[in-house]
């Protein structure tokens, strides 16, 4: 089976009726590129940037890392993916992320429901802008998408887009070479999926985070191991909110991709290709996988079928019924 899923690698994802779908890959560290391109990935759909400024060494907690450090890290994935676009998510720390060294947040709190991802970023602006200067700069050497994980309100796109122009005039002002970045939103609280509106007028694509969107459509902590049994991403109420979100992309003609584990579950494959999804983004080991899945596919079929699926009492078992 390995050995067949191999021969995959270089076959381009494309379905039985001739639709094209593009297997990026989600990536923690620029080293990680090498395993992306080894499965056949056409680019990163998810660059997790926190995972530099986390379990660092103790003599390196003080500093965070750097403009410089940073820009340097984007530039090896960018570069490492040889032309292929990388889409570098904002620092998303906090909950199930715990940046080292910074103040212990109370007990009591839930830190999933807490200061974590663009919350955190806003809530410091110096280190957001270095962040952003640093990607910015990472853009001019090849094709980045800039994506800011965990909006809700409208406030917080104002100020994020706000300072993304801080960041572009900060470099100005210092004759920096910089590159420009499409520009994403995560959907991964409900909130954001029932406002989809607000948020295609201000980004060029949206990447669905499915593993926080289950998270908090059911109330379910997904590092608690006492509910795990209720973690259903295949809930009525997920799979509408996934669904809605593809659509309206596409009324829109928006860029649309699922980076959330969903997107490498072979088990939604098909209800994401019927759904109108055409981008997907998963960790590399699953990639030949859901490859074998596009090939077998037929959306004409699919779509139908899929609509069958959202409006079943049990998707669970809709999804294993033939097309
Ligand atoms: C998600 O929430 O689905 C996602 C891709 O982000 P993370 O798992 O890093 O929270
Ligand atoms: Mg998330």
């Amino acid at each position: 089976e390995r050995g067949r899923l191999a021969r995959l690698r270089h076959k381009p994802a494309i379905t039985l009726d001739g639709e094209r779908v593009d297997l990026l890959a989600n990536i923690e560290m620029p080293e990680d590129t090498v395993g992306a391109l080894k499965a056949g990935a056409v680019g990163v759909g998810l660059f997790r940037s926190e995972f530099l400024f986390m379990g660092r060494e103790a003599q390196q907690l003080a500093r965070l890392p750097d403009e410089e450090e940073q820009y340097q890290a984007y530039r090896r994935a960018v570069e490492g993916m040889q032309g292929m676009p990388v889409t570098i998510r904002t620092i998303d720390v906090g909950a199930d992320k715990p940046l080292d060294g910074k103040s212990a947040r109370q007990e009591h709190l839930n830190p999933a429901l807490g200061l974590r991802a663009i919350r955190w970023s806003l809530a410091d602006p110096a280190m957001f802008l270095t962040q952003l200067r640093a990607i910015l700069r990472a853009a001019a050497h090849g094709e980045i998408h800039l994506l800011i994980p965990m909006l809700a309100h409208a406030t917080e796109i104002r100020q994020t887009m706000a300072l993304i122009d801080t960041a572009k005039a900060e470099l100005d002002a210092r004759s920096a070479v910089y590159g420009q970045c499409k520009l994403g939103a995560m959907i991964e609280i409900p909130a954001a999926a029932l406002t989809l509106r607000l948020f295609l007028q201000h980004f060029d694509f949206l990447s669905i985070g499915t593993n926080d969107l289950i998270q908090y459509t059911l109330a379910i902590d997904r590092a608690d191991e006492a509910v795990a049994h209720l973690y259903d991403p295949a809930h009525p109420a997920v799979l509408r909110l996934v669904a809605d979100t593809i659509a309206e992309c596409r009324r829109q003609g928006k860029g649309v991709s699922v980076c959330g584990e969903m997107a490498g579950d072979i088990t939604f494959t098909r209800l994401l290709l019927g759904l109108g999804l055409r981008s997907f983004s998963m960790h590399p080991s699953q990639i030949l996988a859901v490859k074998q899945e596009v090939l077998r596919a037929d959306t004409s079929k699919l779509a139908a079928w899929a609509q069958g699926v959202l409006e079943a009492d049990d998707p669970a078992f809709a999804l294993t019924l033939p097309v």
